[in-house]
């Protein structure tokens, strides 16, 4: 994030509204949980499983400790083996490639639609299909990858749909939640997504009853049956070399009540975003600006715009007492820990495109329409001066 010392007037992110809102009943959740000592993987977890369940629709949700541990046990209960090859975008949050490596795979990547910022199957380089097993969609932002064209690409392959949904909570595309639209996806609970704890949590998303056990069991040091509690029983028999990605019960306390007003911040949400694509149309320079379509289940997890003058733009507002946030800087294939993979600037232009371009700016239920109007008023001041009319 870009920051500074002193509190800013506009900050990237913010909740302190809705947690003064739900303090008393997390407060009181919090409360029981000290009188009854059971902090982990107690049926809090499951009444969150349950009521996430209800609210995307999957079949199962296993709630674990992180969006990244989602990803890498769905992947092995997908029955990854060493060595598969995983097709995941060019441009993403790090954890996509990261959880393909370890669970056991290969990452292998594709440059993204310059549209949804999802991967492009027309931009699937030749030969990256030898020995892949599987294909990850990530969908970012405010837009889902186009899901009808990935089945059908996957279907072509012979590939199995592993989506990261990690940003995608309250997106839906013909009807039916991100993550269910293959064998099963993810949700990441951090602080600063669309529904966040109060640390790190995240849950698996799958409607198969076979995968969901063997997720429920890799979380758990391998252990079977979907018992919770402290003291799962005496048998203690873990049938896979498992995890310990147990989700804490303060979380699932905290996101329990943040479940119940996420609609309304989906709702601010969009209505922000709809101001800042009013306010900004006009601007000169501002070269992409994603548009409300109106839809009323629209999810703005981040209100992302691209210009050629992104990092001095970005500078400027932060000199304004303005954060943003710049996703993502570096496209995965050049991050140091995939250099070995040998990929060159050039490789994946449209990721490469957006790694420079694009900004985020301020967007949750805390911020004011004034606040959004001062955001747009700074940078259009400074964009009317780089681009003359
Ligand atoms: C946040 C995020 C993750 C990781 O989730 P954590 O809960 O932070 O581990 C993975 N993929 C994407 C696209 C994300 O935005």
């Amino acid at each position: 994030m870009v920051s500074r010392v002193t509190r800013p007037t506009v900050p990237f992110f913010s909740q302190a509204t809705t947690f003064e809102k739900l303090w008393p009943v997390i407060r009181s959740e919090v409360d029981k949980i000290f009188d009854n000592g059971k902090f982990s993987h107690s049926a809090r977890v499951e009444s969150l499983e349950n009521a996430l369940a209800a609210y995307t629709g999957a079949r199962h949700v296993i709630g674990v400790n992180s969006g990244t541990d989602a990803l890498v046990l769905l992947l092995r209960a997908c029955g990854l083996r060493p060595g598969d090859r995983v097709l995941v975008p060019a441009y993403s949050f790090v954890a996509t490639a990261s959880s393909v490596v370890l669970a056991g795979g290969e990452p292998v990547f594709a440059d993204i639609d310059p549209e949804t910022y999802a991967l492009d199957p027309a931009r699937v380089p030749a030969g990256a299909l030898e020995g892949t097993r599987f294909v990850m969609p990530v969908h970012l932002f405010s837009r889902m990858a186009d899901m009808a064209a990935l089945t059908a690409f996957a279907a072509a392959h012979g590939l199995q749909v592993v989506e990261d949904s990690a940003e995608g909570i309250g997106m839906r595309q013909d009807g039916v939640h991100a993550g269910l639209h293959g064998r099963g996806g993810v949700l990441s609970f951090f602080p600063s997504k669309t529904l966040g704890a109060l640390g790190d949590a995240g849950a698996v998303l799958t409607d198969d009853p076979d995968l969901a056990g063997r997720v429920a069991a890799l979380r758990h040091h391998g252990r079977t049956g979907r018992t919770l509690g402290h003291f799962p029983g005496i048998a203690n028999e873990s049938v896979h070399a498992g995890h310990n990605s147990k989700m804490d019960d303060l979380q699932a306390a905290v996101l329990l009540a943040k479940l119940t007003v996420l609609d309304e911040d989906i709702r601010r949400r969009a209505e922000l975003a709809a101001r800042y694509a009013r306010r900004l149309a006009e601007v000169p320079g501002v070269t992409r600006l994603p548009r409300p379509s109106g839809a009323p289940d629209e999810v703005f997890y981040v209100y992302l715009v691209e210009t050629d003058h992104r990092d001095a733009l970005a500078a400027h507002l932060l000199g304004q007492g303005i954060e943003t946030e710049v996703y993502y800087p570096r496209p995965l294939p050049f991050q140091p820990c995939f250099a070995s993979l040998g990929h060159r600037p050039g490789d994946f232009p449209v990721a490469e495109a957006a790694a420079g371009r694009a900004l985020a700016l301020p967007l949750h239920a805390d911020l004011t329409e004034s606040q959004v109007d001062r955001v747009c008023d700074a940078v259009a001041a400074f964009l009317t001066r780089k681009v003359p009319a």
